[in-house]
């Protein structure tokens, strides 16, 4: 079927497989051909890229990016939703749906199978309830990504975009640029959820992705209690109080300071150095 993201169409799919969203899935699917090839634009898909796309649900933005890209594998936990897909995304044999939760999935081994396409993506209309979760797993990882575009709670992308600082944010700062592309309101989805969306955009840049994982569970440590000093939090698991103080200084860091008033290049001063 063309265009799965019409209301009629996705109505029509749900009703012929005797389909009910299920919450804990997450599932809202987007019925707004607008705001799906928007989504896809954010992603500037070029020539021989290979696109990951978490969650496809009944394939409406699969189809989109299907269009696009050479190659799309798409992840979902639903098992109902194989043999949806498998009709749904018959014209698109560029298409392969796996059954396995996302979270689970090895992202080294997967950026081996795909490394022979000249760019990949990692595309999402986020289940809401793991979406932290998700972008940590993406973001840690020491693969060779070009951009991520994902939907999420508006809250949670204003507050990813913003100055605010957090772990994550922190991160994704580290990692790429990270762009708040638009907002969505919740009347284009089935079913309609509480609360608007938004969608966002990271552009990878080249770097040594290799102790990422280790420096966002320093950047944890640094805000484990947001209203302590960057001192008391890193005390508490440092062995040598009088060496952290010595280190807080080469970098000229006041441990008065609370992680939320340091700079990312504060940060990695001082993790290189701890
Ligand atoms: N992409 C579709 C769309 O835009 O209409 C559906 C998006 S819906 C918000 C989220 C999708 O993620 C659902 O299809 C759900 O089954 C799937 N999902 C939920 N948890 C998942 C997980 N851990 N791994 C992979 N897919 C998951």
């Amino acid at each position: 079927m063309r265009d799965i993201g019409k209301v009629n169409h996705t109505l029509e799919i749900l009703d012929r497989f005797k389909l009910q969203a299920k919450k804990s899935f997450g599932q809202n699917f987007l019925v707004d051909l607008n705001i799906i090839r928007n989504i896809v634009e954010c992603a500037h898909i070029k020539e021989n890229t290979c696109v990951v796309e978490i969650g496809p649900g009944i394939g409406g933005l699969t189809e989109y990016i299907a269009r696009s890209a050479k190659k799309v594998i798409a992840y979902d936990i639903d098992e109902r939703l194989i043999a949806v897909l498998a009709d749904s995304l018959s014209e698109y044999p560029n298409v392969e749906v796996r059954l396995q939760d996302f979270l689970t999935v090895d992202l080294q081994a997967l950026a081996e199978e795909v490394k022979g396409y000249d760019h990949f993506i990692i595309i999402s209309n986020l289940p809401y309830y793991i979406t932290s979760e998700l972008l940590t797993k993406i973001m840690i990882s020491p693969i060779k990504l070009d951009c991520f575009v994902g939907m999420m709670q508006k809250e949670v992308a204003l507050k990813l975009t913003s100055k605010e600082k957090s772990p994550l944010r922190l991160l994704m700062d580290c990692v790429g640029e990270v762009k708040y592309e638009f907002t969505v309101t919740a009347n284009v989805f089935i079913p309609k959820p509480n609360v608007d969306s938004a969608v966002i955009s990271v552009s990878f840049k080249e770097m040594n992705k290799e102790n990422l994982a280790d420096f966002y569970h320093f950047l944890q440590a640094c805000f484990k209690q947001r209203r302590k000093t960057i001192y008391n939090n890193l005390s508490q698991a440092a062995q040598d109080k009088d060496k952290l103080k010595d280190i807080l200084k080469t970098c000229n860091i006041d441990p008065k300071l609370r992680a939320e008033q340091l700079s990312l290049d504060q940060f990695k001063e001082l993790y290189d150095l701890i």
